[in-house]
């Protein structure tokens, strides 16, 4: 019998700037279809779904796995495409890891956007990357790409694989507190009117 345990093989990942790992273990890719009611202005969603069709292509993830336990790393190049829906930004989902504690790193590759990041409780802050930056997101924050460039925002991310994302506190929540909005040729944040405040959660 082995008293050795289990382990995984050390994998070479090819990163691409632009996006893309060789060796990835998926690929997602989210249509603009899928974006309903993610932004405020949902008249300009709408004429953006008529012009380009609803399989219109708006960000992509490769990501690497081996295992699922807490001690795991999930490694990933997120690109989302450049865009306007009225005066907000493209951006992507967001959300909050399901294991609310668990942290991420985001590394700006390519282009420029904006993490937005907000606590249930009512904490805000949103960072700029560029080439060559990172954000080191906490736990217990929520978090968002936006991409306020005109070329596409790509960041290499890592994080505990056994996070988990829940969506749905965003949604719930009529979407995020801040609004990341068009101010001449750069952007500024807007409170969101339609945001209520994020459920409330237990202490435990
Ligand atoms: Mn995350």
């Amino acid at each position: 019998m082995s008293t050795y345990p289990v382990v995984d093989i050390p994998t070479l990942l090819q990163i691409s700037p632009q996006g893309g790992i060789d060796g990835r273990s998926r690929r997602y890719e989210k249509y603009i279809g899928d974006m309903e009611g993610v932004y405020r202005d949902n008249a300009a969603w709408e004429s953006a779904v008529g012009e380009h069709g609803a399989d219109h292509l708006v960000y992509w993830v490769d990501d690497h796995r081996y295992q699922e336990g807490s001690g795991a790393l999930i490694t990933g190049t997120s690109t989302l495409l450049p865009g306007r829906y009225g005066d907000e930004f493209a951006m992507t989902r967001g959300h909050l890891h399901a294991i609310a504690d668990r942290a991420e790193l985001y590394y700006c590759l390519s282009g420029r956007g904006v993490m937005l990041l907000e606590t249930l409780d009512g904490q805000s802050s949103a960072i700029e990357l560029t080439p060559g930056q990172a954000v080191n997101v906490p736990g217990h924050w929520l978090h968002r790409s936006v991409n306020v460039g005109d070329e596409p925002f790509t960041t290499l991310f890592c994080y505990a694989a056994d996070a988990g994302q829940d969506y749905a506190v965003i949604a719930d929540a009529g979407g995020m507190k801040n609004l990341v909005v068009a101010d001449g040729e750069g952007w500024m944040l807007r409170p969101n009117p339609d945001h209520t405040g994020y459920r409330a959660f237990d202490a435990d």
